[in-house]
Protein backbone atom coordinates (compact mmCIF):
# COMPACT_ATOMS: atom_id res chain seq x y z
CA UNK A 1 0.00 0.00 0.00
CA UNK A 2 1.23 3.23 -0.55
CA UNK A 3 1.59 5.75 2.09
CA UNK A 4 -0.33 8.77 2.03
CA UNK A 5 1.17 12.53 3.22
CA UNK A 6 -1.83 12.47 4.88
CA UNK A 7 -0.77 9.32 6.40
CA UNK A 8 2.78 9.61 7.00
CA UNK A 9 1.53 12.60 8.93
CA UNK A 10 -0.32 10.85 11.64
CA UNK A 11 2.72 8.54 11.56
CA UNK A 12 4.53 11.45 12.79
CA UNK A 13 2.42 13.01 15.55
CA UNK A 14 2.13 9.39 16.56
CA UNK A 15 5.72 8.96 16.85
CA UNK A 16 5.66 12.46 18.79
CA UNK A 17 3.58 11.40 20.97
CA UNK A 18 5.54 8.32 22.00
CA UNK A 19 8.23 10.11 22.07
CA UNK A 20 7.40 12.67 24.38
CA UNK A 21 9.60 13.72 27.17
CA UNK A 22 5.85 14.17 29.42
CA UNK A 23 4.95 10.09 28.62
CA UNK A 24 1.59 11.05 28.09
CA UNK A 25 0.95 7.92 25.42
CA UNK A 26 -1.13 8.63 22.26
CA UNK A 27 -4.59 8.96 23.05
CA UNK A 28 -6.67 9.38 20.25
CA UNK A 29 -8.31 12.57 21.54
CA UNK A 30 -4.82 14.14 21.71
CA UNK A 31 -4.34 12.91 18.07
CA UNK A 32 -7.35 14.89 16.84
CA UNK A 33 -6.35 17.60 18.91
CA UNK A 34 -2.98 17.98 16.94
CA UNK A 35 -3.82 17.36 13.55
CA UNK A 36 -7.03 19.51 13.60
CA UNK A 37 -9.18 16.48 12.84
CA UNK A 38 -12.14 14.62 14.76
CA UNK A 39 -11.85 11.90 16.68
CA UNK A 40 -13.48 9.57 14.71
CA UNK A 41 -11.57 10.34 11.88
CA UNK A 42 -8.45 9.70 13.71
CA UNK A 43 -10.36 6.40 14.74
CA UNK A 44 -10.55 5.77 11.01
CA UNK A 45 -7.10 6.42 9.92
CA UNK A 46 -5.61 3.98 12.87
CA UNK A 47 -7.79 1.47 11.20
CA UNK A 48 -6.30 2.28 7.34
CA UNK A 49 -2.78 2.72 8.90
CA UNK A 50 -3.22 -0.97 10.91
CA UNK A 51 -3.94 -2.85 7.94
CA UNK A 52 -1.25 -0.96 6.14
CA UNK A 53 1.02 -2.19 8.71
CA UNK A 54 2.30 0.87 9.98
CA UNK A 55 1.13 0.07 13.50
CA UNK A 56 -1.00 -1.98 15.76
CA UNK A 57 -4.15 -0.41 17.48
CA UNK A 58 -6.26 -1.94 20.13
CA UNK A 59 -9.49 0.24 19.92
CA UNK A 60 -9.69 1.54 23.35
CA UNK A 61 -5.72 1.05 24.36
CA UNK A 62 -2.47 1.48 22.59
CA UNK A 63 -1.09 2.38 19.47
CA UNK A 64 2.35 1.22 18.60
CA UNK A 65 4.35 2.23 15.11
CA UNK A 66 5.71 -0.83 13.46
CA UNK A 67 9.69 -0.09 12.20
CA UNK A 68 8.03 0.68 9.00
CA UNK A 69 5.47 2.20 10.53
CA UNK A 70 8.65 4.78 12.25
CA UNK A 71 10.87 4.94 9.34
CA UNK A 72 7.79 7.06 7.85
CA UNK A 73 7.27 8.79 10.61
CA UNK A 74 11.05 9.86 10.96
CA UNK A 75 10.38 10.89 7.14
CA UNK A 76 7.39 13.44 8.16
CA UNK A 77 8.90 14.60 11.22
CA UNK A 78 12.18 15.43 9.19
CA UNK A 79 9.88 17.69 6.68
CA UNK A 80 7.71 19.42 9.39
CA UNK A 81 11.37 20.45 11.11
CA UNK A 82 12.82 21.74 7.59
CA UNK A 83 9.75 23.30 6.69
CA UNK A 84 10.00 25.15 10.20
CA UNK A 85 13.58 25.65 10.18
CA UNK A 86 12.91 26.91 6.62
CA UNK A 87 9.99 29.01 6.83
CA UNK A 88 12.32 31.09 9.98
CA UNK A 89 15.21 31.77 8.48
CA UNK A 90 14.59 32.26 4.85
CA UNK A 91 11.37 33.32 4.93
CA UNK A 92 11.10 35.63 7.83
CA UNK A 93 8.08 34.21 9.99
CA UNK A 94 8.36 34.11 13.82
CA UNK A 95 9.13 31.07 15.60
CA UNK A 96 5.60 31.17 17.09
CA UNK A 97 4.00 31.08 13.78
CA UNK A 98 5.51 28.25 11.70
CA UNK A 99 4.39 25.06 13.47
CA UNK A 100 1.05 26.18 11.91
CA UNK A 101 2.12 27.19 8.79
CA UNK A 102 4.18 23.99 8.33
CA UNK A 103 1.22 21.83 9.21
CA UNK A 104 -0.55 22.82 5.85
CA UNK A 105 2.80 22.47 3.63
CA UNK A 106 3.72 19.43 5.12
CA UNK A 107 1.24 17.70 3.10
CA UNK A 108 2.35 19.40 -0.25
CA UNK A 109 5.92 19.45 -0.77
CA UNK A 110 7.60 17.50 -2.71
CA UNK A 111 10.97 15.55 -1.77
CA UNK A 112 13.05 17.72 -4.09
CA UNK A 113 11.67 20.88 -2.62
CA UNK A 114 12.43 19.15 0.91
CA UNK A 115 15.93 19.32 -0.20
CA UNK A 116 16.38 22.52 -1.12
CA UNK A 117 14.76 23.58 1.31
CA UNK A 118 17.35 21.75 3.58
CA UNK A 119 20.48 23.19 1.44
CA UNK A 120 19.21 27.14 1.31
CA UNK A 121 19.30 26.83 5.28
CA UNK A 122 22.26 25.56 6.00
CA UNK A 123 21.47 22.19 6.23
CA UNK A 124 20.18 22.72 9.85
CA UNK A 125 20.35 19.86 12.60
CA UNK A 126 17.84 21.27 14.69
CA UNK A 127 14.19 22.66 14.82
CA UNK A 128 13.88 26.34 16.04
CA UNK A 129 11.82 24.80 19.15
CA UNK A 130 15.11 22.91 19.44
CA UNK A 131 14.01 19.35 17.95
CA UNK A 132 16.05 17.69 16.66
CA UNK A 133 15.82 17.45 12.99
CA UNK A 134 16.18 13.47 11.25
CA UNK A 135 18.67 12.75 8.83
CA UNK A 136 17.81 11.48 5.34
CA UNK A 137 18.73 7.79 6.01
CA UNK A 138 16.50 8.21 9.43
CA UNK A 139 18.92 8.97 11.79
CA UNK A 140 17.92 10.76 14.78
CA UNK A 141 20.44 12.92 17.45
CA UNK A 142 19.65 12.14 21.19
CA UNK A 143 18.84 14.87 23.37
CA UNK A 144 20.50 14.97 26.40
CA UNK A 145 17.85 17.54 28.52
CA UNK A 146 15.87 17.66 31.35
CA UNK A 147 13.00 20.17 32.64
CA UNK A 148 14.23 23.48 33.82
CA UNK A 149 11.79 22.51 36.43
CA UNK A 150 14.35 20.06 37.81
CA UNK A 151 17.44 21.62 37.82
CA UNK A 152 19.31 22.99 40.93
CA UNK A 153 19.21 26.15 42.10
CA UNK A 154 23.34 27.39 41.38
CA UNK A 155 23.34 25.49 38.36
CA UNK A 156 24.21 26.27 35.10
CA UNK A 157 23.45 24.83 31.70
CA UNK A 158 21.47 25.64 27.87
CA UNK A 159 18.28 26.43 27.02
CA UNK A 160 17.69 23.27 24.62
CA UNK A 161 14.18 22.78 23.76
CA UNK A 162 10.95 24.50 24.10
CA UNK A 163 8.03 22.58 24.36
CA UNK A 164 4.95 24.01 23.26
CA UNK A 165 2.75 25.38 19.95
CA UNK A 166 1.51 27.99 22.45
CA UNK A 167 2.27 31.21 20.28
CA UNK A 168 2.13 33.39 23.15
CA UNK A 169 4.65 31.61 25.11
CA UNK A 170 6.80 31.42 22.23
CA UNK A 171 6.63 35.56 21.89
CA UNK A 172 7.16 36.09 25.17
CA UNK A 173 10.04 33.56 25.63
CA UNK A 174 11.56 35.32 22.72
CA UNK A 175 11.36 38.64 24.12
CA UNK A 176 13.29 37.65 27.22
CA UNK A 177 15.89 35.87 24.83
CA UNK A 178 14.77 32.73 27.13
CA UNK A 179 15.85 30.91 23.31
CA UNK A 180 17.56 27.52 22.33
CA UNK A 181 21.45 27.64 22.87
CA UNK A 182 20.86 30.54 25.20
CA UNK A 183 23.33 30.14 28.59
CA UNK A 184 21.17 30.29 31.64
CA UNK A 185 22.21 29.68 35.86
CA UNK A 186 19.09 29.59 37.54
CA UNK A 187 19.64 32.21 40.16
CA UNK A 188 16.71 31.34 43.13
CA UNK A 189 13.04 29.18 43.00
CA UNK A 190 10.86 30.37 45.80
CA UNK A 191 9.15 27.57 47.47
CA UNK A 192 6.33 25.71 47.09
CA UNK A 193 6.12 25.77 43.17
CA UNK A 194 7.07 29.89 43.31
CA UNK A 195 8.61 31.60 40.22
CA UNK A 196 12.54 30.60 39.25
CA UNK A 197 14.92 33.90 39.01
CA UNK A 198 17.16 32.76 36.15
CA UNK A 199 20.05 34.96 34.41
CA UNK A 200 20.54 34.68 31.10
CA UNK A 201 23.93 36.79 29.59
CA UNK A 202 24.35 39.66 32.00
CA UNK A 203 20.15 39.89 32.32
CA UNK A 204 18.40 38.53 34.92
CA UNK A 205 14.35 37.22 34.78
CA UNK A 206 11.38 36.31 36.74
CA UNK A 207 9.36 33.37 35.34
CA UNK A 208 6.39 31.56 36.47
CA UNK A 209 6.24 27.66 37.06
CA UNK A 210 3.81 27.61 33.91
CA UNK A 211 6.65 29.11 31.39
CA UNK A 212 9.36 27.49 33.08
CA UNK A 213 7.42 24.26 32.57
CA UNK A 214 7.83 24.31 28.56
CA UNK A 215 11.64 24.89 28.62
CA UNK A 216 14.08 21.95 28.77
CA UNK A 217 17.77 22.50 29.92
CA UNK A 218 20.90 20.64 29.29
CA UNK A 219 23.06 21.15 32.33
CA UNK A 220 27.03 21.64 32.40
CA UNK A 221 27.31 22.36 36.16
ZN1 LIG B 1 9.74 22.81 16.05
Amino acid sequence: MKISPVMREYLGEIYRLEHSPDGAGVATSVLAERLEVSPSAVVRMLRRLDEAGMLTHVPYQDVNLTPQGEREAIRSIRRHRLLEVFLVKVMGFGWDEVHEQAHGLDLVITDEFEDRMDAVSGYPTHCPHGDPIPTKEGGIAEVNDQPLLEAPVGGSGVIRRVKTDDGEKLRYLAELGLVPGTPIRVLHRARFNGPLRLQAGKQEHVIGTELAQVMRVELTS
